[in-house]
Formats: C-alpha cells, sequence, structure tokens
C-alpha cells in the first residue's frame, strides 16, 4: 500500500469513527450483563467499580453466592467510602443443600439490592452472581426486570453470572459472553490471590 493510499485509507476510518461518535449522543444510565463460563466475569465488574470510583461515583455492591472464602476485593471495597455492600450469607448450594434456607438468603439479598436500585445517589450498581438466583428460581425474574427498568434514569448496572436468562439478555444494553478456553483449575492449580480471589 502506498503512503497516499494508506493516508486515504486512514480518512475513510477516521470519517466514520467520527459520524458514529456523533451519532452516539445519547446519555443515560445503561446495564452491562457479562456471562458465559470463562473467567473474568466478575474481576471485570470490579474494574468497572474502579473506574466510577476514579469519578468519585457512588457503588453498591450485592453479592449473591458469596462463598466460604473472602476475595481480596471485598478487603479493598470495606476501605472504600463511596462503596456500600450487602453480601449473601450463604456459600454454594452444594454446600448448604438447603433449598428453603438458601432462598430466604436471597431473597433477603434482594430486598437490600432492590433499595440500590432505587436510590438516586447510587451512580452504580454490580450484582454479582444474580443469574443463579433465577436459574435456582430463588428470585422472581419478573420482580428483578421490573426493579431494572424502574430504576434511577442515569444509574448504571453491572450483572454477572453464568447463563444469563433470556429476560436478562432482552433487557441489557450491552452484553458479553467469557467463552472458556482453558482454566489454570483444570491443571490442579489452585485458586491464586490477587488473581482468583
Ligand atoms: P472472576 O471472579 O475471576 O472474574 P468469574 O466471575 O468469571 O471469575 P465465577 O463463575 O464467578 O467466574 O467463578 C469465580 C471463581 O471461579 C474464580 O476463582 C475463577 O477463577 C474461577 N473460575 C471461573 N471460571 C472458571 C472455569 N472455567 N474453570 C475453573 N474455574 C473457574
Ligand atoms: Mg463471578
Amino acid at each position: 500500500m502506498s503512503d497516499d493510499q494508506y493516508k486515504a485509507r486512514m480518512q475513510r476510518k477516521k470519517a466514520h469513527i467520527d459520524t458514529r461518535i456523533e451519532a452516539a449522543n445519547i446519555d443515560r444510565g445503561i446495564i452491562v450483563l457479562l456471562t458465559g463460563n470463562g473467567k473474568g466475569k466478575s474481576s471485570s465488574a470490579l474494574g468497572m467499580v474502579c473506574r466510577a470510583l476514579g469519578y468519585s461515583m457512588k457503588v453498591a455492591i450485592a453479592k449473591f453466592l458469596k462463598g466460604e472464602q473472602e476475595s481480596g476485593e471485598d478487603v479493598f471495597l470495606a476501605r472504600q467510602p463511596n462503596v456500600q455492600t450487602v453480601f449473601m450469607k450463604t456459600g454454594f448450594t452444594w454446600d448448604t443443600q438447603d433449598k428453603a434456607y438458601d432462598t430466604k438468603m436471597a431473597v433477603e439479598t434482594w430486598e437490600k439490592a432492590q433499595s440500590y436500585l432505587a436510590d438516586e445517589s447510587i451512580d452504580l450498581v454490580v450484582l454479582d452472581e444474580l443469574t443463579y438466583m433465577l436459574n435456582y428460581k430463588y428470585l422472581d425474574q419478573q420482580q428483578i426486570l421490573t426493579a431494572l427498568k424502574n430504576r434511577p434514569v442515569n444509574q448504571h448496572v453491572v450483572i454477572t453470572g453464568r447463563a444469563a436468562s433470556e429476560g436478562l439478555i432482552e433487557l441489557a444494553d450491552t452484553v458479553s459472553e467469557i467463552k472458556d478456553i482453558k482454566h489454570a483449575f483444570s491443571a490442579n492449580i489452585k485458586a491464586q490471590k490477587g488473581i482468583d480471589l
């Protein structure tokens, strides 16, 4: 490609990008849904929390399905004045094996999450591992979709978890599916601090 051809190509590209940027003139809160079997959903949500905190935004995090082990971000977030959190007080369902108890804990956590979704002062709400609550039918999908739709117009929401339902996919503005190509755990490498927890 000659220098002139390269220049013309880049000019066309720039014109195209400028048109796209100009068209994107809507400013409102969005729902980002991170699903799929690969690693990186919750840590990506935390990345957005970090971005929001950089702008002194207010963040609220509801963690459904909290494991026994505390993760590094829990310690870090506890120190952040602009972050509030609610953790579901149960481990994985295969540990408790008690559906009535799990449902009660899910509903309690959801009630707190719902209060975040009704709070105009909160700029970003993270609903970590929410998808399982719908898939196991601990929570009512319609109630969740309604709360998401009725949230403050500028509030952002990030939802994570495998096997997101059609209802969540339809409502979300941005949906990414993280594909599992390989994971160190399959090679018997145990969960690593700073990476996995
Ligand atoms: P992360 O919190 O690391 O972003 P995630 O939210 O995408 O992971 P989860 O399904 O919530 O994934 O699982 C959390 C934990 O399980 C993490 O320790 C993660 O490294 C591990 N994990 C995630 N995906 C896989 C996988 N495909 N195989 C084995 N372990 C996984
Ligand atoms: Mg996760």
